[in-house]
């Protein structure tokens, strides 16, 4: 078996999702399951929207007319999502009268682009010679704790997975599932956080133990740097769980960084590909990740990010100051990435600076505590990393023949990444110097 996830690109509209098709088909000996996002902007719409509705200006007429149009060009029945335009209009005046959108009901409502999507694909496969039915992954086991907008299955998935796949899918019929929504055991619909169907379908593939799990996207796999940054950024032909995941949790755009987790607990190769250009042979992901002839595999960065600075002389010979400070973020829901100390100072980043208010206050009784914003992480990774003599050497060389000024700096603690901070307006000039530096040098 053999699962098969596309992104809100690869099924936009009827010129791609006819792509799709003809990528099944030339899969049909290894038993396809598709697991598909909602169409190209949906799940926007759907969002602001909600937010739109929470202000009191309730407006369904953007949404059902994107949909509408993916609809009339697959040729699909005009009133076949009728119900779902009813239902979506109904929630937004809800929404719109009591002037709040929870995680709940946004969870709600973000989820129709998906249960939309997979009726329109498996009714226009259907129609084009190929038996498909579309399905809500919770009707597949796919049931998740109450955690609204970051769900997760609950455990012993993989198992009731197996179980309702078995019950509910017929053998000649290609199921097409909807990724990125699940449902509490009580019955409420939760979605697993934005960009999530990848991660819902590396979870389906665990659960049915799928011999691969392809993720269709719109580049030729993962690339050695964000293209749209470098143009020479080339496609990656093998990486390791390891390297794929500190990737994916840096910024690196293809990957959901949940998506590896299910897939490294069954050993299933992960393949990226693109929907556009299917003879490629995209990248494999695999435990050993394969021989990699470059200094590093890829460069990554997330922008935005804020550096939390405390200054102490508590923190002098004192056991367990760390302890105290990280006891607030956790309290606080500060999510730290980088981390660097000295006898007198510490200093973190965390993602923006727009829920800090209350850990500043809470931290100000360990010293003076400053926060610095629109700061990125830049990351370059590579297994070869720790064996690699004078990279250090070539990465800051390269900056500083750019002019980049470096801030932070940190070794990965398991070998595979070198990360450092830049401004976020630097980013434009070190990510291309570092690829010249390391790819083309
Ligand atoms: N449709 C959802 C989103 O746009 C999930 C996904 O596409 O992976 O975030």
């Amino acid at each position: 078996m053999l699962v098969m996830k596309f992104g809100g690109s690869s099924v936009a509209d009827e010129n791609q999702i006819h792509k799709v098709l003809e990528i099944a088909r030339s899969r049909a000996s290894r038993r396809p399951v598709i697991v598909s996002s909602a169409h190209k902007g949906i799940t926007d719409a759907l969002l602001n929207a909600g937010k739109a509705a929470a202000k009191g200006e309730p407006d369904a007429g953007q949404i059902i007319e994107k949909q509408r149009r993916v609809l009339k060009g697959c040729g699909c029945d005009h009133d076949m999502l009728d119900p779902f335009f009813r239902e979506i209009e109904d929630l937004l005046r809800g929404i719109s009268l009591v002037r709040e959108a929870s995680k709940r009901s946004l969870d709600y409502l973000a989820g129709f682009g998906e249960r939309m999507s997979v009726r329109v694909i498996a009714d226009y496969f259907t129609r084009n010679g190929v038996k498909a039915e579309a399905f809500d992954a919770w009707d597949l086991g796919f049931i998740t704790d109450e955690n609204f907008g970051g769900a997760r299955p609950l455990p012993g998935y993989e198992a009731r997975m197996l179980t309702e796949f078995k019950r509910r899918v017929g053998s000649d019929v290609l199921p097409v599932i909807t990724g990125f929504v699940g449902k509490t055991s009580g019955g409420e619909l939760t979605t697993v956080g934005r960009n999530g169907s990848d991660f819902s379908a590396t979870c389906f593939a665990a659960g049915l133990g799928a011999e691969e799990c392809e993720i269709w996207t719109d580049t030729d796999g993962v690339m050695t740097a964000d293209p749209s940054l470098v143009k020479d950024a080339r496609s990656i032909p093998y990486m390791s769980f390891a390297e794929a995941s500190e990737l994916a949790y840096y910024g690196g755009r293809v990957l959901h960084p949940s998506t590896l987790l299910p897939a490294i607990k069954r050993n299933i190769p992960v393949r990226v590909l693109n929907t556009n250009r299917p003879q490629h042979p995209g990248t494999v992901i695999t435990e050993d990740g394969g021989d990699n002839p470059n200094m590093v595999t890829s460069i990554a960065y997330k922008e935005g990010q804020a550096v939390i600075t405390i200054e102490s002389t508590q923190m002098l010979g004192q056991p367990g100051f760390l302890a105290k400070v990280f006891d607030v973020l956790g309290r606080e829901k500060v999510d730290i990435d980088m981390i660097s100390t000295s006898e007198i100072s510490v200093s973190m980043t965390c993602p923006g600076a727009s829920n800090l208010n209350g850990a500043m206050k809470a931290l100000e009784q360990f010293g003076r505590v400053s926060v610095v914003t629109d700061k990125t992480i830049v990351c370059v990774v590579g297994k070869n990393v720790k064996k690699q003599r004078g990279l250090g050497a070539k990465v800051f060389t390269a900056l500083r023949d750019s002019e980049v000024n470096v801030e932070m700096i940190s070794q990965g603690a398991n070998k595979i990444n070198l990360s450092f901070l830049i401004d976020d307006s630097d980013v434009k000039k070190a990510v291309p110097a570092l690829h010249d530096a390391l790819f083309e040098g």
